[in-house]
């Protein structure tokens, strides 16, 4: 499935195999769970700096040898920049990302750097194991930037808060779920997996929380989730991109409250997360779509109208 042009529908496609190279491996693709990331791209809301391109960086695929990998968001780093000599990779200012600069997994293969594919947890299956390879990935390492936080804000409960919702639970935290106002069947389906409260992002939580995590990309958040925040708290902008942030008194910044974003992943992220999320367990809420349902997924995506993850099967 081919994005042609940022602002047009994904269209089914025949290209020519890709060719794996020194050091890459030729992957037949199962499963490849659908991101914000791709809706983004698709909508001409980040740059997508190659075009034609094939979106998709939550890959379960198996090797020509019959090994299952995953293949996430980092594609390539150059190793030698000073962030990546810092322990830094997801900053690496030359770092190449799947479904972006490299094409992805909504296809039949693909070729991906061994050195950046994932193992990936036996016991779950394809459709389990994408979700996590982006959305529970990254939503992991905005988790670690919270610290110890004990009451614990998820804005946005889609494909990356309903999984750190059941690792924050597992971990003894509490979590209180914002959706948009009206929402209660996201607002239900939180409570479902062990919130202790949902609500409207304007809303305010029954009790300040420690720390927030913002997954929606409405720049209007940041400013409710700072006022919802005990004295000391952070919030964390989980995505890539988000509307411009409104102006905000700042009396509610005062007392060491923190904002900060995460951007990317490193390959230690994704081993530790891969390790934690079979303990947990992280069970993903999922929508199935054929391969050629790639557009289709990605509308329903913009409209709300799945709770959990879609997940493309070719
Ligand atoms: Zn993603
Ligand atoms: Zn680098």
């Amino acid at each position: 499935m081919l994005l042609q042009a940022t602002g047009q529908p994904l269209q089914a496609a025949t290209v020519p195999d890709p060719e794996p190279g020194q050091g890459r491996l030729l992957l037949r693709i199962t499963a490849c769970a659908v991101c914000r990331t791709d809706l983004h791209l698709r909508d001409a809301e980040i740059d997508a700096p190659k075009l034609p391109v094939i979106l998709g960086h939550q890959i379960v695929a198996w090797t020509e040898d019959g090994r299952r990998v995953g293949v996430p968001w980092l594609g390539w780093t150059d190793g030698d920049c000073a962030y990546c000599r810092s322990g830094r990779e997801n900053l690496c200012v030359n770092a190449r990302f799947t479904g972006r600069d490299i094409d992805g997994g909504f296809a039949e293969l693909t070729v991906a750097d061994e050195r950046y594919c994932l193992s990936l947890p036996d016991a779950l299956t394809d459709e389990q194991a994408a979700p996590l390879l982006c959305g529970g990935l990254i939503g992991y390492r905005a988790l670690r930037l919270a610290g110890d936080a004990a009451r614990l804000g998820l804005y946005g409960f889609g494909s990356a808060a309903h999984q750190i919702c059941q690792v924050a639970i597992h971990q003894g935290r509490e979590v209180y779920a914002f959706t948009r106002e009206g929402d209660h069947r996201t607002q239900e389906f939180a409570r479902s997996l062990g919130a202790v409260w949902a609500g409207a992002s304007d809303q305010l939580p029954p009790e300040q929380l420690d720390a927030a995590l913002i997954f929606a990309p409405a720049g209007p958040l940041v400013p409710a989730a700072l006022k919802a925040l005990a004295p000391g708290g952070t919030v964390v902008c989980a995505g890539i991109h988000m509307s411009d942030i409104p102006g905000f008194p700042y009396e509610d910044l005062w007392h060491e409250r923190t904002i900060r974003s995460v951007a990317n992943l490193t390959r230690q992220d994704g081993h530790e997360f891969l390790a934690l999320a079979p303990k947990v367990p992280v069970h993903s809420t999922v929508t199935a779509y054929p391969l050629a349902d790639a557009e289709q997924a990605l509308a329903d995506l913009r409209a709300g109208s799945f709770e959990g993850t879609a997940v493309l099967l070719p």
